[in-house]
């Protein structure tokens, strides 16, 4: 299916997503990492494909005959713990680079590595291997930044992350994150309810963090004077916050109603129900959804018991839990599997579902100059989807990435 010649490479033949709609008859073609045009596909191509001794210019492509197959833009997940086996926060850098080919496998081509609460001097360790991570490539999916998923989060609202090690916003240790990145931190999930929060808010957006409310109890106004501080972000929609009273929408009615935020969904029908995840869908602003995986180490894994950190959990039926509560511990989720979710949940067309997994979480990261769509001068990250939605080749800005599932399935030893 593949010729290799040189560094440009031609799509041909298949029906692509650009400018936000179907196209057929069309050519994309990248050199090095970009995409450097999109073209209309001449006879002479076609004629080319099938003959292996012309001499031209074009002949110096190599081509993908994607045979009516759809081409869409690699998935952004703005939320990933870990995944084959890999933790971020208590990893090493390869555990990193093992978590982004797990999850470029999957049609990721750019993410954020998001470590959980944990004590200061983890977290650094963590931010360092992300960086080291970062600078040397992963082999997988692109990191693109850093999401801190707290410390400065609320215990009320802990979820699976640990509320022993949840503190109070202190601008001095964000600066320390922020330096130790390299100014990398594009996402920090904080409970603006917190002393000293919207200080915080506020700063951290002049750093050009996107600030992201999550585990957090805050009221109706403390939500709206968080937005007007600069917050444009909601993590992981429902879970780990205040739910909607109607005397007291809380977070999630808040994130509802401001239409200026953007809200996170993890779309496996177990953190979410399958119908609530319709009606956001059908009533927040398109361009405000993001689908993310939140996915966990075991992700990618077989069925069994697993260590998560300073936890035990088990996975089963596609839910990874802890042992001894019983509550959800993350996702099993990758993100093409959230495509076909959302698609089935809210029963609308797929070319509204896919700005949801990759222009919409480029936007809110301040990426989509460079990724997000399929578009001349844009990033070579591309996905082939067959008609079942099922990935079936990835590229990472050109490199087409090669992953054998088999090496993740049983890489974590099971207790
Ligand atoms: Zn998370």
């Amino acid at each position: 299916m593949i010729q290799q010649h040189k560094n440009r490479q031609r799509f041909t033949n298949g029906t692509m997503f650009i400018d936000g709609e179907w196209r057929t008859g069309l050519d994309v073609v990248t050199a090095n990492s970009s995409i450097v045009e999109i073209r209309e596909t001449t006879q002479h191509n076609l004629i080319e494909n099938g003959a292996g001794d012309l001499q031209s210019d074009a002949w110096e492509e190599s081509w993908m005959d994607l045979q009516g197959r759809m081409l869409v833009p690699g998935f952004i997940d703005l939320h990933v713990h870990g995944g084959g086996g890999a933790d971020v926060t208590n990893g090493t850098a390869a555990d990193v680079a093992k978590a982004a080919r797990l999850h470029a496998s999957k049609g990721t081509t750019a993410w954020l590595p998001t470590t959980m609460t944990a004590e200061r001097e983890v977290t650094e360790q963590a931010i360092r291997n992300i960086r080291k991570a970062m600078l040397a490539g992963t082999g997988g999916a692109d990191i693109v930044g850093i999401h801190l998923e707290g410390p400065f989060l609320n215990p009320v609202r802990c979820g699976a992350q640990p509320a022993e090690r949840m503190r109070l916003p202190v601008q001095e240790e964000l600066d320390a994150y922020l330096n130790l990145s390299d100014n990398q931190v594009r996402l920090l999930t904080i409970a603006p309810e917190l002393p000293g929060a919207m200080e915080l808010i506020r700063y951290a957006c002049e750093r050009g963090v996107t600030i992201s409310i999550g585990h957090s109890d805050a009221n109706y106004e403390q939500v709206r004077a968080a937005v007007q501080a600069g917050t444009s972000h909601v993590t992981h929609l429902f879970n780990g916050m205040r739910p909607l009273h109607h005397r007291e929408p809380g977070v999630a009615g808040a994130a509802l109603m401001h239409d200026e935020l953007a809200v996170e969904l993890i779309c496996d029908g177990v953190h979410v129900r399958p119908e609530l995840i319709e009606y956001v869908i059908r009533t927040k602003p398109q361009e405000q959804i993001v689908l993310i995986t939140d996915a966990v180490e075991a992700c990618g894994c077989a069925d069994g018991r697993y260590q998560l950190g300073e936890q035990e959990v088990y996975v089963a039926n596609g839910e990874v839990r802890l042992t001894a509560t019983n509550d959800l511990a993350g996702s099993m989720l990758t993100l093409d599997q959230a495509l076909r979710n959302a698609v089935q949940f809210s029963g609308q067309p797929l070319e509204r579902i896919v700005p949801m997994l990759s222009l919409h979480p480029a936007r809110q990261i301040g990426i989509d100059n460079r990724k997000g769509t399929i578009a001349p001068g844009k990033d070579a990250d591309l996905v082939v989807l067959n008609d079942k939605l099922e990935v079936e080749a990835v590229y990472v800005r050109g490199n087409r990435v090669e992953a054998d599932l088999s090496d993740f399935s049983n890489s974590r030893k099971q207790l």
